[in-house]
């Protein structure tokens, strides 16, 4: 079972953020690619470490997240190691993501500054296929874009074609709208977090068979 750790703040003297704090005035939306903080595997033995990158420039249906708090997924670790082959380095995991939008393009419709979303284990996909035109987006077969350890196909202006992702073990996210998840209201958002992979597994077959209490 995943559990949520708390992110460091993303500059130094940067107060954690408290889901209780104002919502930022104004969104200055990053025209060019902006610096994040993250902690990235280096090799399949090394532990994970401090790590300087860059997210992309915020598109015109980008969200950017300050990530507040990522769950901690077996996944992270089989990829961090190279146990299911394919790993680049450096690896930064995470895909259990929760924080607080701090800037949103100019096409965005569902998300606004200020309000608390999740990501999930995916970012992005291709759209056209069967799959994609169905909302099964998970069985995309031509562009799916994984959290971290993936190409990221659609990434728009700032940043060359073919960049890795980077996971929620970092600063801050930059991610398509479409797959942006809203946080209820009044939902403990380090609780929540682990909901993005392990919960949603878990609970998404149980709706899927209809399954009802006792059974
Ligand atoms: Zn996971
Ligand atoms: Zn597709």
């Amino acid at each position: 079972m995943a559990t949520a750790t708390k992110t460091k703040g993303r500059s130094a003297g940067h107060k954690s953020a408290s889901h209780k704090s104002a919502p930022r005035a104004s969104a200055i939306v990053s025209k060019e690619p902006s610096a994040a903080k993250g902690y990235a595997a280096q090799s399949a033995t090394s532990p994970l470490a401090h790590f300087d990158f860059v997210r992309r420039a915020v598109g015109p249906k980008d969200v950017q997240i300050e990530i507040m708090y990522c769950g901690v997924c077996h996944s992270d670790l089989h990829t961090a190691r190279n146990e299911w082959k394919g790993t680049t380095y450096p690896c930064v995991p995470g895909h259990e993501i929760i924080g607080r939008v701090t800037a949103v393009g100019s096409k965005v419709k569902k998300f606004k500054v200020g309000g608390m979303v999740g990501v999930g284990c995916m970012v992005g996909s291709c759209r056209g296929c069967a799959s994609c035109k169905q909302g099964l987006e998970q069985y995309c077969d031509k562009e799916i874009t994984f959290t971290y350890n993936s190409i990221d196909h659609k990434a728009p202006t700032g940043s060359a074609p073919g960049t890795q992702t980077y996971g929620g073990y970092s600063s801050q996210i930059v991610v398509d709208e479409d797959f942006v998840l809203k946080l209820p209201k009044g939902m403990d958002p380090a609780a929540a977090a682990p909901l993005l992979c392990a919960g949603i597994t878990t609970y998404s077959p149980l709706r899927h068979w209809n399954v009802k209490k006792g059974q």
